[in-house]
């Protein structure tokens, strides 16, 4: 199965694709998890990247698809995965298409577009917490921790992303409606697009990703 998982940010993607990837036994590919670590590695790629992602800005094209063309062609992805916060441009839509093409791999099986209203968006960034060691994402409301301020899965402490501060959430919305929002209408015409409404709960959203990968129900 190999998955696109569009959305903004905040809306719950990261979270369906870690439930998702380790139901169907593939990867999830999060460029925002491979370039958060690079920066908290210190690495040549993590201090080129550190202030594009701090601002909220999204990071050069090239990177993010020498990234992702590396990360598919490793073994671990040659059953399916799930690209979660890729594709993010039409520049990169159009490289992921290249990148099939390339190597003779059947593409895409769908693109699933995670939406909810923005005041609930908002809602969800300012209560996510992250594990600052193995990247868990949690809620402090809707899907909290059994300790508070620790990761139930490696016992790291919880932090709040530095771009999930009011200021530069706003500024990652502008750049979701400007240069993401466009690729929904790139995947339909491709008949690869699947809506999910993202506005209930964890388990509802997921029973409907479910029942959209699965081909039992056509949003
Ligand atoms: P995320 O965790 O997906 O919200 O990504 C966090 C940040 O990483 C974004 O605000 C961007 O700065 C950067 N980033 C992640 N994925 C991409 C991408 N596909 N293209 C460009 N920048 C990205």
């Amino acid at each position: 199965m190999r998955l696109v998982f569009l959305g903004a940010p905040g809306v719950g993607k990261g979270t369906q694709a870690q439930r998702l990837a380790a139901q169907e036994k593939i990867p999830q590919v999060s460029t925002g998890d491979i370039l958060r670590e690079s920066v908290k590695r210190g690495t040549p790629l993590g201090r080129q990247v550190k202030a594009s992602m701090d601002s909220g800005k999204l990071v050069p094209d090239e990177v993010v698809i020498g990234l992702v063309r590396e990360k598919l062609s490793s073994p671990e992805c040659a059953q399916g995965y799930i690209l979660d916060g890729f594709t993010r441009t039409m520049a990169q839509a159009e490289a992921l298409d290249r990148m099939f093409t390339e190597t003779g791999t059947t593409g895409l099986d769908y693109v699933v577009s995670f939406e909810a209203p923005e005041e609930e968006i908002v809602r969800r960034l300012s209560g996510r917490r992250s594990c600052a060691t193995c990247q868990t994402v949690y809620h402090m409301e809707h899907d909290p921790p059994r300790r508070e301020g620790i990761c139930d899965k490696c016992g790291g402490a919880l932090i709040q992303r530095a771009d999930d501060e009011a200021e530069t959430v706003l500024a990652r919305l502008r750049v979701f409606d400007q240069q993401t929002k466009p690729l929904v209408e790139y995947y339909q015409r491709r008949g690869l697009l699947r809506r999910v409404d993202a506005s209930e709960s964890i388990d509802q959203v997921y029973k409907r990703l479910l029942a959209v990968v699965h081909g039992t129900s056509v949003a």
